[in-house]
């Protein structure tokens, strides 16, 4: 299988920071790229997943809006 982001995920240490903006155990916060809106950001989980019904409770509510904390802690 090939997938940018578990690649990417691969070499986490090395990343760009346009590819590690801020992380946590779940999650990698990362610039869109392809995206006609400067500084667009996105979500991106730090393992392969292909629907949001695979993530966990854990996971989905470390990316809801509003929880305490943010992703760089
Ligand atoms: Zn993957």
């Amino acid at each position: 299988m090939d997938c940018y982001v578990c690649r990417s995920e691969e070499q986490f240490d090395t990343l760009p920071p346009r590819e590690r903006v801020a992380a946590d155990e779940h999650w990698r916060v990362v610039h869109a790229f392809d995206s006609r809106l400067p500084g667009w950001l996105v979500l991106v989980p730090r393992r392969h997943v292909t629907s949001i019904a695979e993530l966990t409770d854990t996971r989905r509510r470390a990316s809801a809006p509003g929880r305490s904390g943010s992703p760089g802690r």
